[in-house]
């Protein structure tokens, strides 16, 4: 198969969504997108290797695609905006054929339409091992994008759903963690409530763990966490899995002292964990222990947790 008839096999998958704003979509050299006025663009670019962030074996070409546009939307949602379109290149290698290919689409252009995210651009090529790269933009009403660095002391600290899912399903490839590892989703809807809400001080998704997370919003904002309640963990996983497993996908935000938080959206809870304080230099206390960040970071390979 040449590369102009699996560029139109793909074609003929994406959903013919025109989410607003698109003048030229895919099949010119660029795309154009004609902005609104009074909102504020939103773009995040995520890699997702083979080896690196997935094993073929265990991640079918479906669940692939929609994990590749998962991790994006995430991003956006963590910020409390809209998906609006998105663009995306594969490097394949021999084993992926065109079958392979039209799953990998299939299930991105069924998370796309759902989302509203319209695919206006790509690119394809050849490679030893399986590449992926997406570049996710959305939109925010100008000014108001939820951002990491405004947590300040005495603030709650919180974390939509439950924790370690995706972690547990790595390992047991099953059930409802299986999902969690598979099929996670991204809290765009969330995101949009707690942006509109106008009560969180500062929010960010859990792709990478929550230990090392939290420590990047304490670094951001300049403060430092007690993690001092117990923490949501995904029925069946460890406490480790939460910490430090990645891939949850949930976001994790803090409040003001008097905001009222609600306990759950949509039958997500949102749990309350612990507090932001002033303790300089940043970091997070667990249960009176020192927490290193521990969670995913593909350049690290030494992995010793706590103090
Ligand atoms: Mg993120």
């Amino acid at each position: 198969m040449t590369e102009l008839e699996l560029l139109k096999r793909i074609e003929r998958r994406l959903p013919d969504s025109d989410t607003g704003g698109i003048v030229i979509g895919l099949g010119d050299d660029c795309a154009a997108i004609r902005t609104q006025s009074g909102e504020d663009l939103l773009y995040t670019t995520d890699l997702f290797v083979e080896g690196t962030h997935f094993e073929r074996e265990s991640l079918p070409a479906r669940w692939a695609g929609r994990k590749a546009l998962t991790r994006g939307l995430s991003d956006i949602a963590a910020m409390g905006g809209e998906p609006r379109f998105c663009l995306i290149s594969l490097a394949l290698p021999d084993w992926a054929g065109s079958r392979w290919v039209d799953s990998f689409y299939a299930g991105l252009a069924e998370l796309a339409q759902q989302t509203r995210t319209a695919v206006v651009g790509g690119d394809l090529t050849k490679g030893n091992q399986l590449v992926c790269d997406i570049v996710v933009c959305g939109a925010v009403p100008r000014g108001q994008a939820m951002r990491r660095n405004g947590a300040r002391p005495g603030d709650g600290i919180y974390v939509s759903g439950h924790l370690g899912g995706a972690a547990l399903g790595r390992r047991t490839q099953s059930g409802a963690a299986g999902r969690c590892h598979t099929r996670p989703e991204a809290r765009l809807r969330l995101g949009k409530y707690l942006r509109k809400r106008g009560e969180v001080t500062a929010a960010m998704d859990l792709s990478d763990g929550l230990s090392l997370d939290l420590f990047r919003l304490c670094e951001a904002s300049g403060v430092s966490a007690v993690v001092d309640r117990p923490l949501p963990v995904f029925h069946g996983a460890t406490i480790e899995d939460a910490l430090h497993g990645g891939e949850d996908y949930e976001l994790l935000f803090t409040a003001h002292r008097d905001s009222r938080v609600r306990r759950s959206f949509e039958r997500v809870p949102l749990t309350r964990i612990g507090t932001v304080t002033s303790v300089s230099p940043p970091g997070v206390m667990f249960f009176g222990r020192n927490l290193k960040p521990g969670g995913w970071d593909p350049f690290r390979s030494n992995t010793d947790k706590c103090d």
